[in-house]
Parts: structure tokens; C-alpha cells; sequence
């Protein structure tokens, strides 16, 4: 086997053969044993049991270093056993590998039970700091929870999500993280985009990290059963496991108040990272919505490129746009909606406590945007008295007319040396518009950015560039760049998948050997299925 060319840092790791797991998701909750993973609905279980499905020929092609630290596992010394660990070829110490049950509202609709229909967790690990993490191999075979699906997944979609789940982190962004990627030396059939077109694509199993894999469809699912002991068993196991700074003792209604507004806290902070960087989920369903507030479940996703808010990068979205870039803030509080409805019975069906809380999350998203914003632009401080409402709207309002590309404008504006002209920075931001603006919208410009370097100026702060370098990427994982990874690994060659995660590692950074991955999207890309337009198939 081909050594992985990802270099592992010095570690004193346990080495993999002495790797153990801990069990405190199936210790604590209910759930099934020895069912197997026939497809079938399940009832009163948070979780069923089911073996991973042995891969023929697993091999390890990439693996995060900084995680396998973090989590004080050696997989350099071995990488041939990091393949059967991590694609469940060989079991693990201590491991009860079992899918989660959960439920979720798809495009809107209650879609009954879900679950993980291709995910497989192994346990858990405590890693240097005594956090303790899930690991979960994604594409290890059918679970009950599989429905119609095979529970594979190609090393396509698996690719996509190794990268961006690391590059959301790199940029500062809450998200599961990767630890390793396989193939698996199956063949998997894939209709892409649905139109009877199927094509035989490599299998690949990634596998996942998160403190927490509990999803707000997994509270749907009882509160739609009825299974009112479960709810409040997850619950508490949630608040007591993940939000321990809640709680002394057993949790009250105060309690659940105080976890549901402090989860839509972090959505709504989620979100507006999510926008500062223009990163589109696309399938924001109830069941990919964290627990914990955090980014999961890579699919479609994509990265805003020509800046427009009704824009998806998901093909079976196109025509309500439900989950467009636009759109993102106020489908999380929809989905807010619906697990305070599924968490009604823990208030004794008093909407009052939910209602208050749910009632903080505009007000609370409009400041987190505002601040946002004025982090992109520069200012010390969004202040309403100095203007800053109409100095903000005004330049979204020219985004929106002049559709620049979204992370090349706002990272040419943060680059800018502070004694250039409004005419000179003008002149250097046509370098981001796929389509030259005309002179009414160069005009415009000019006279914003006029009116933004003298509010700058009064700020009289040294911090100004420093704080908007911080906040606009110069990198981020256009689906084109994923793309050439893909490319380049599907033919077998795992150099590019390794260039752009080191790349996307420093985000924040000039790194001028990589310039190639900082400018537009060439026009190759344009009408390139996978680059504008995805569908879920994975
Ligand atoms: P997603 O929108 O990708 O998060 O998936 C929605 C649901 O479909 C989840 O319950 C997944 O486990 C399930 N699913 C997606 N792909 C597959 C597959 N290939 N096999 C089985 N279940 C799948
Ligand atoms: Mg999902």
C-alpha cells in the first residue's frame, strides 16, 4: 500500500492497536441491540446497534495530523490499520458501533424517521484537553435507518466534506471536523442528478469527529412518537453532557430554558459566520441541525462566488430557494420553531418559556449581522449615531447591484493601502466583478468608498486592516477547488486534496505560492456540473 503523503507531526500517541472507545451515548440512553441493520422503523430508541459492513481493499488516502494529535491517536506508525479501524474493518476495543435515530423536516415537510442511514458511530474518545469526541466512520455500510439508500458514500461527497469541515474550522467557524479518509475498493452506483444516468463512482469512508452528533431532529422524533420519557432522557443527557455549565443536579424547566436560548444563541452566531463568509449550507433540514450550534452534515453546499442572496448551489432547490445564501438566517429560526415545539412536553406544554426566547433571536441576529459587517469593513464598532446603518446598507445594496464576487471583493477592500484614492481602490476592485460595473456603478463605488475611508479615518484605530484581514478570507473552499481534488483523486493522485487543506488551513493568510486559489472562478468552472450546481447524491 501507498504510504499517505501527509506528514504526521511528532506525537506520543497510543498507538492504534491499543486504541479504546467509550460508550456513554448507549450507556446513558436507550436503545436496541442485536437487530441487525435491516430497514425498518424503530420506536422508544435513540440508537440500534449495527456492525459497520467490511470494505474489501480499505486504505487510508488522507488524514487530519492536528485531530489524530488532538486526539492522542498514532495513525503515522500504521496506516494499514488506520484503514480497517476507520472504515470498520476491524473492530475496536471497547466499541458498540451503532446509528442514531432521529427524525427531521426536509424542504419544509415532516419527513417521519430518518436516522443515520449511513453513519456509523464507534464511540468516544477524550481527547488531550479531557473534551471528549464521537467518532463516526460516514459510508460504512446499511443501517436500519437506511430506508432506500445503499449507506455508502463516494469519494466525491466524502472528499467534500473532509476539506470543508477543515476549512470551516481553520476560518474560525464551529463544525465537526474529519479525522481520516478511505476508499473502500467497492464500486458505488450514483444517479447524480437524477435523471437515470447512473454512474459507477469509488467508494470512500470518512471518518468524523464531533463532541456531538445529536441533531434537532433527534428530539423531533419522539415528540412525534410520543416517546415523552426519551425526550426527556436526551435532554438531559444533552444539557448534563454538553452544556455541563447549566446544570448542578437534575435539570429543571429553568434549565431547558436556559439550554434552548443558549442553542439559539449559537445558531444565531452560526449563521452569521456562515454569511460573513458566504458559505451556503443548502440543506439546512431539521436533522442537519446541530445540537450544539455547530456546522454538520456537508452535502450540496457551496460558496457564494458572484454575490447574490437568492443564490443555492442545490440543484433540487433551485426552484423554492428555500435554503439560498439569503435565506439562511430566518430558515434557523424556522428550525428553531420546530424543536421548541418538539421540547414542549419538557415545559409542561407551556409555549410561554419557548415563545419568550424564540422572540430574542431577530433582534439578537440583526446585531451579531451588524457587527459582522462592520468587522468586514473595518470599523471599530457598528455605531448608528455615526451613520453606520446607511454607510452598510448603502454598500450591500451595491453588492447586490454590482454581484462582485463575494470574498475577492471584500478581501481586495481589506488589503487596500490606507493612502489609496477612492479612484485607485475603485480601480483595484474591478479585479473582483465577473462582469465589468458600469460607470453609474463604478461612480457609485467611488463615492462609497469615499465616504468609508473618512469614517475609517475618524476611527483614528491602526487595527482597521488587521481586524478586516480577520474577518474576510483570502481562502475558501470554492466548490471549484474541492473539485480539482476530486479530480485528481478519483485518477489516484491525492497530491491537490493535500495542497488545498494545507491551504485552507491559513485562510486568513496571504500565502502567495497558492495565489492560483484566491481569484475568481475561471470559466472552466462555469458550466462544470459540481462547481455551480450539486445535487444531495453522495
Ligand atoms: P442528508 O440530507 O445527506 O443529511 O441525508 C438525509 C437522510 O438520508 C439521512 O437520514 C441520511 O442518513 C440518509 N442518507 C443519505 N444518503 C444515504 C445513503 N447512501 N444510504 C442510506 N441513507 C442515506
Ligand atoms: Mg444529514
Amino acid at each position: 500500500m501507498k504510504t499517505p503523503t501527509t506528514t504526521d507531526p511528532a506525537v506520543a500517541a497510543t498507538l492504534l492497536n491499543k486504541l479504546r472507545l467509550n460508550q456513554t451515548f448507549t450507556s446513558a440512553l436507550d436503545g436496541e441491540r442485536g437487530t441487525g441493520n435491516m430497514a425498518r422503523q424503530v420506536a422508544n430508541a435513540m440508537w440500534s446497534e449495527v456492525a459497520p459492513t467490511p470494505p474489501r481493499e480499505p486504505r487510508l488516502i488522507a488524514w487530519v495530523p492536528e485531530m489524530a494529535q488532538l486526539l492522542g491517536i498514532d495513525i503515522a506508525s500504521d496506516p494499514e490499520l488506520a484503514a480497517s479501524i476507520f472504515t470498520g474493518a476491524q473492530p475496536v476495543n471497547g466499541s458498540l458501533p451503532y446509528a442514531m435515530r432521529y427524525g427531521g423536516h426536509q424542504f419544509g415537510n415532516w419527513a417521519g424517521q430518518l436516522g443515520d442511514g449511513r453513519a456509523i458511530a464507534l464511540g468516544e474518545l477524550q481527547d488531550t484537553n479531557k473534551q471528549t469526541w464521537t467518532l463516526q466512520l460516514k459510508g460504512a455500510g446499511p443501517t436500519p435507518y437506511s430506508r432506500q439508500g445503499d449507506g455508502y458514500a463516494v469519494l466525491r461527497s466524502s472528499v467534500r466534506e473532509y476539506l470543508c469541515s477543515e476549512a470551516m474550522f481553520h476560518l474560525g467557524i464551529p463544525t465537526t471536523r474529519s479525522l481520516t479518509l478511505c476508499l473502500t475498493g467497492e464500486d458505488i452506483e450514483r444517479d447524480v442528478f437524477y435523471n437515470g444516468n447512473v454512474e459507477t463512482e469509488q467508494g470512500a469512508i470518512l471518518c468524523r469527529a464531533a463532541e456531538s452528533f445529536v441533531r434537532f431532529g433527534s428530539f423531533e422524533i419522539h415528540a412525534a412518537h410520543r416517546e415523552d420519557d426519551q425526550l426527556k432522557q436526551l435532554a438531559d443527557y444533552v444539557i448534563t453532557r454538553h452544556y455541563p455549565h447549566l446544570v448542578s443536579g437534575k435539570p429543571s424547566i429553568d434549565t431547558y430554558q436556559q439550554w434552548f436560548n443558549e442553542l439559539l444563541e449559537r445558531t444565531a452566531h452560526l449563521v452569521a459566520h456562515w454569511q460573513r463568509v458566504g458559505f451556503v449550507h443548502a440543506v439546512m433540514n431539521t436533522d442537519n441541525m446541530s445540537i450544539l450550534g455547530q456546522t454538520i452534515d456537508y452535502g450540496p453546499y457551496g460558496w457564494l462566488e458572484e454575490y447574490d442572496l437568492r443564490w443555492t448551489p442545490n440543484f433540487v432547490d433551485l426552484q423554492g430557494r428555500r435554503y439560498s445564501y439569503g435565506n439562511q438566517p430566518r430558515i434557523a429560526l424556522w428550525n428553531l420553531y420546530r424543536l421548541a415545539n418538539a421540547i414542549l412536553p419538557l415545559f409542561d406544554d407551556n409555549t410561554e418559556p419557548l415563545e419568550d426566547v424564540l422572540s430574542r433571536y431577530e433582534p439578537l441576529y440583526e446585531n451579531l449581522w451588524n457587527d459582522t459587517r462592520a468587522a468586514k469593513t473595518g470599523l471599530k464598532a457598528y455605531d448608528v449615531d455615526r451613520g453606520d446603518k446607511t454607510l452598510l446598507d448603502d454598500l450591500w445594496d451595491f453588492l447586490e447591484h454590482g454581484s462582485p464576487d463575494y470574498t475577492l471583493f471584500f478581501r481586495t477592500l481589506s488589503d487596500a493601502p490606507a493612502d489609496d484614492t477612492p479612484q485607485a481602490l475603485a480601480e483595484a476592485l474591478q479585479a473582483a466583478f465577473y462582469n465589468a460595473p458600469d460607470h453609474e456603478q463604478k461612480a457609485s463605488l467611488v463615492d462609497w468608498l469615499g465616504r468609508w475611508k473618512k469614517r475609517i479615518e475618524a476611527d483614528g484605530d491602526q487595527q482597521a486592516q488587521a481586524r478586516m484581514q480577520c474577518s474576510n478570507p483570502k481562502y475558501v473552499l470554492r466548490n471549484y477547488i474541492a473539485l480539482q481534488a476530486i479530480d485528481a483523486a478519483e485518477n489516484g493522485d491525492f497530491s491537490v486534496l493535500e495542497e488545498v487543506s494545507n491551504v485552507m488551513r491559513k485562510p486568513y493568510d496571504d500565502q502567495p505560492q497558492h495565489a492560483n486559489y484566491a481569484g475568481l472562478r475561471p470559466d472552466w468552472a462555469t458550466q462544470r456540473p459540481g462547481c455551480t450546481m450539486l445535487t444531495c447524491s453522495s
